[in-house]
């Protein structure tokens, strides 16, 4: 396989403590994925068979793909990630081909987990089917369809994917036995982001005159990955200034400069 198109990950370094907020989305991962490699027999002995795959959607940069790197993390499984934008862009006649290797290395490498980022960049309602390209993402679809629908429930291989645009998914991906769970990863709240901003400065020395309330109060639309950039942001303020700590001055700077960033490019989306 062209182990280029794709990431395979063995083990993975994020834990469900690096992920701010987010504690019923992790639980429902925790039974959707976690525990149907970890403990199958229990979905035996009660006689259900746990969802094939799992839908993340929500905006960029809110965790989707932390989830899914933490679960694989707790369950030791290999970990394939695929993005639905380079499987068409960059491999152009060979998407279809790339879903199949891609379950092919899950069922080697098994115990797997496969991501698929940007889900809707394959699987998208097709307006008009009449020209190349879009036949050519039809043909990954179904591949992907075909796929999913090749393997047992109950084995050791589980899927999950992640869109910002659940509203414009095909239908058919979301039918019983594929994408039967639908999960909402939201932007976080207060007490997220207060949370994100402490995991964040973790292994940063910063002075005691750090306010995280005041930082999460300030950072009203921001996401996961902007607080992520305001702490970087804070600290390399700090090594210019060489200074021993990041103080809440370079704190309060570096939301500045973060936060004109992400309203500006709030204001050039549609
Ligand atoms: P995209 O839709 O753009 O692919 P995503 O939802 O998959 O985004 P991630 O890649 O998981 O987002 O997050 C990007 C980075 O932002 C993470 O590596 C992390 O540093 C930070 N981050 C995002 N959400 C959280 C969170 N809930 N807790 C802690 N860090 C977060």
């Amino acid at each position: 396989p062209d182990v280029s198109a794709m990431e395979v990950l063995e083990s993975q370094d994020v834990n469900y403590e690096d992920i701010g907020g987010l504690e019923p989305q992790i639980q429902e991962l925790i039974e959707s994925v976690e525990l149907p490699l970890t403990k199958p027999e229990s979905f035996e002995r009660i006689g259900i068979t746990p969802p094939k795959g799992v839908l993340l959607y929500g905006e960029p940069g809110t965790g989707k793909t932390m989830l899914a790197k933490a679960v694989a993390h707790r369950t030791d499984a290999t970990f394939i990630r695929v993005v639905g934008s380079e499987l068409i862009q960059k491999y152009i006649g060979d998407g279809a081909k790339l879903v199949r290797e891609m379950f092919d290395m899950a069922r080697k490498k098994s115990p797997s987990i496969v991501f698929i980022d940007e889900l809707d960049a394959i699987a998208s309602r097709r307006l008009n089917d009449t020209n190349g390209a879009d036949r050519e993402v039809q043909r990954t679809l179904m591949q992907l369809l075909a796929e999913m629908d090749g393997f047992d429930n109950r084995g050791d291989i589980r899927i999950i994917a992640a869109t910002n645009r659940l509203d414009v998914l095909d239908p058919a991906i979301l039918r019983p036995g594929r994408f039967d769970r639908i999960v909402n990863v939201p932007m976080p709240d207060a007490e997220a982001r207060e949370n994100i901003f402490r995991i964040h400065t973790r292994f940063m020395s910063v002075a005691d005159d750090i306010d995280y309330k005041k930082l999460a109060k300030l950072t009203e639309s921001a996401s996961g990955a902007d607080l992520n950039a305001i702490a970087m942001e804070a600290g390399m303020l700090a090594v210019r200034f060489d200074k021993d700590s990041v103080s809440m001055a370079e704190f309060l700077e570096s939301v500045q400069k973060v936060m004109s960033k992400t309203e500006n490019k709030k204001e050039v989306l549609p």
